[in-house]
């Protein structure tokens, strides 16, 4: 396994952890002032700056992407609402090529309504059903443009309203139906505050090796956890073993950046963004 506690080469930093410290150009900057050479923005982060204006403040520093974050969100009701789903989710295969980002991250979505809290129904399969075409349709979309897509498979806590695809096992037999010969053109990503609690983490690690290993997203688990999706910890400060999961990850040959996504409202929200990645740097060496 790679020795990280001397440098922090292969740190990147999912812009989410900064978003409310820092709009996008700003979070470039203080990356680049780091010498940390990778971010994974969303959408919404490089729209408020603007497309072109993110491309041009990464080609002037340096900065590459290790993902961008995010597609998917396919299941609908009708086909006016699946066709735009589509529709949103080439957009967003388009700019992660703008931006030469390494893959399009995947957050499939759960039962459609559910995120706004009208849930359409209460048919799971059909909503997976959903996922299953709307991947297949927009891989099509994404080899064509040659953008990887990652699938990441979310706790089930997250399976009504955000993602219906929940161990990486599910997601490795998707990958499997949709590109049987193993391209690269999809693949996972692996979120350790995701997957950590899963019994065959490490089989399906292995499993899906290489090729499919596209993003390797890392946080901890607090104890307790006071909020479902804004209360994700520090590496070292809560009870997952990411050197044991970066372990297996490197096992099956991953080699690239352990991006640290961390959303916080009661703790690294609230602090000096400096700071926050002051704190990403010393943990990453010490903690993962
Ligand atoms: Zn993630």
């Amino acid at each position: 396994m790679r020795d990280f506690s001397g440098d922090h080469r292969w740190l990147s930093i999912n812009t989410a952890t900064l978003r409310v410290q820092w709009p996008l150009d700003r979070i470039i900057d203080e990356c680049a002032q780091r010498g940390i050479r990778a971010i994974s923005p969303w959408r919404d982060q490089v729209a408020a700056v603007g497309l072109h204006v993110v491309a041009q403040r990464l080609r002037d520093t340096g900065i590459e992407l290790s993902g961008y974050c995010r597609g998917g969100m396919f299941p609908a009701t009708t086909p006016e609402a699946r066709q735009r789903a589509l529709a949103d989710n080439r957009r967003a295969v388009d700019e992660a090529k703008t931006l030469n980002a390494p893959c399009l991250v995947l957050v499939v979505g759960g039962l459609p309504g559910a995120l706004d809290g009208t849930p359409a129904h209460k048919n799971i399969a059909a909503a997976r059903s959903d996922v299953r075409d709307g991947i297949a349709a927009t891989l099509a979309y994404a080899r064509s443009v040659g953008v990887p897509l990652a699938i990441e498979p979310l706790h089930p806590m997250y399976a009504a309203d955000r993602a219906c695809v929940n161990t990486l096992e599910q997601a490795l037999d998707l990958c499997d139906e949709l590109d049987p010969e193993r391209s690269g053109a999809l693949g996972v990503a692996v979120d350790v505050y995701h997957v950590w609690w899963d019994p065959k983490l490490q089989a399906q690690i292995a499993r899906a090796g290489r090729p499919r290993l596209l993003a390797f997203h890392v946080c901890d688990w607090l104890v307790p956890t006071r909020d479902l999706l804004t209360d994700r910890g520090m590496m070292g400060d809560g009870v997952i073993d990411v050197p044991q999961i970066r372990r297996w990850m490197e096992d099956a040959g991953f080699s690239g950046y352990s991006e640290v996504e961390i959303f916080s409202s009661e703790n690294w929200w609230k602090r000096d963004g400096g700071e926050v990645l002051d704190v990403c740097i010393a943990r990453h060496r010490s903690a993962v």
